[in-house]
Formats: C-alpha cells, sequence, structure tokens
C-alpha cells in the first residue's frame, strides 16, 4: 500500500535492534485518514471471504482492526493484556505471547462470551515480526472454536520469521508494507 509505505519513509524513525518507532501515526498518536484508507485497503483483499469479527491485541492493534471491521460492518474484539478484575479467570480464553522486543512472555486474554464456536475471524496487528503474537490470536479463536480466515498486517519485518511461521500454520498473511531490511538507517521494501 503505496500510502502506507510512503508516511513509513518521511515519519519512521529507526531504533538499535531493527526496531522502527512509529509514534507519529499508528502507536501513539493515530492517523484516523491512514487508518480508513487501512480498512478499505483489507476489505478490498478480504472481502470475498466471510468474516463474523476482526479479532487483534491492545493497544496498537485497535485502530487500524477498528476501521477493517467497520468495512465488514462486524464488530471488533481487542485481546486484553491484563485481566480486568471484572473477568473471572475461568471465563476467558488465553494465550502466552512471547515478546521478543520486550523479552518477556505475557498473556492476552479474551471474554468466552466475544468469541464462539463457527465465528470467522480476520486477525489484524500492527506489525510482524516474529509471529507470536498472531499465533496468540489464532489460539484463542481455535479454543473458542472460530477459525482465522486471514491475517491483515500493516508491517511485516520481512527479514524476521514471523510470515514463514504463520504461513506453516495455514494462515493467509496480507501485509500493507514488506520491509526487507533496516539498515544504515534506511528502510528498504520488498
Ligand atoms: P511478533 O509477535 O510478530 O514477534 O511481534 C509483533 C509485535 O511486536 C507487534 O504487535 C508490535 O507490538 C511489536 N513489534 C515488533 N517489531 C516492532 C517494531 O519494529 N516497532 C514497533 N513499534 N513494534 C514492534
Amino acid at each position: 500500500m503505496e500510502l502506507l509505505k510512503e508516511t513509513i519513509l518521511e515519519r519512521g524513525q529507526i531504533y538499535p535492534n531493527n526496531l522502527l518507532k512509529v509514534d507519529s501515526f499508528i502507536n501513539h498518536q493515530i492517523d484516523p485518514m491512514l487508518m480508513a484508507e487501512i480498512g478499505k485497503e483489507f476489505k478490498q483483499y478480504f472481502g470475498d471471504r466471510e468474516v463474523t469479527k476482526v479479532l487483534t491485541i491492545e493497544a496498537s492493534g485497535i485502530a487500524p482492526a477498528m476501521t477493517t471491521a467497520f468495512e465488514f460492518q462486524v464488530p471488533m474484539v481487542f485481546a486484553k493484556k491484563t485481566l480486568p478484575s471484572t473477568l473471572m479467570k475461568d471465563k476467558v480464553y488465553s494465550a502466552d505471547v512471547f515478546s521478543f522486543t520486550k523479552n518477556v512472555t505475557s498473556k492476552v486474554v479474551v471474554a468466552e462470551t466475544l468469541l464462539n464456536k463457527g465465528d470467522k475471524v480476520l486477525i489484524v496487528d500492527d506489525f510482524l515480526a516474529n509471529g507470536e503474537a498472531v499465533l496468540g490470536l489464532k489460539k484463542l479463536i481455535e479454543d473458542a472454536g472460530g477459525e482465522v480466515v486471514g491475517v491483515g498486517i500493516l508491517i511485516e519485518k520481512s527479514f524476521q520469521p514471523g510470515r514463514q511461521k504463520l504461513e506453516d500454520n495455514g494462515l493467509d498473511v496480507y501485509s500493507l508494507a514488506r520491509i526487507k531490511s533496516i539498515a544504515d538507517g534506511k528502510v528498504t521494501f520488498k
């Protein structure tokens, strides 16, 4: 998606360890016009499939998942990273997600009432690096008796093994910007 690639080149910042900081349009401040276009793009790609829900992880996945769900006219659910006291432990689906960027494993949870048997779920997330976040979401959906119909990613770091891992798990991954390398302070797309 040209608009996203241009925005990354203009406004993205490169940090040590191949980290791309996108705080001015995705991760802290959010560009709603860009998010609206992203929703339309995912609708165009996945539009021929039946989708009953869009699932993401708080917080950064929420904005693009929301515009995507709007295009499909279905609910958007976000997995929570902490277990709120209003959610009983035995009433949630949960999965462990290891973060290579933070070097910690955290639990993500979704209330059992929000994912159901027969749900056809489109997963949306901001970054794909090692694929752990998406595989955690896939587990939640399958624990509920639902099915993943596709994975929409904003920024794929193609030099990391995430895409391969997801494809090995039978998932169809559509990434809007695929980064081949981050070297010498420069982002190069595939
Ligand atoms: P994965 O689970 O695929 O290894 O990593 C996905 C998650 O790691 C994303 O949801 C995102 O929060 C975070 N992440 C991975 N790489 C980057 C990066 O370069 N920049 C930012 N801002 N987040 C990243």
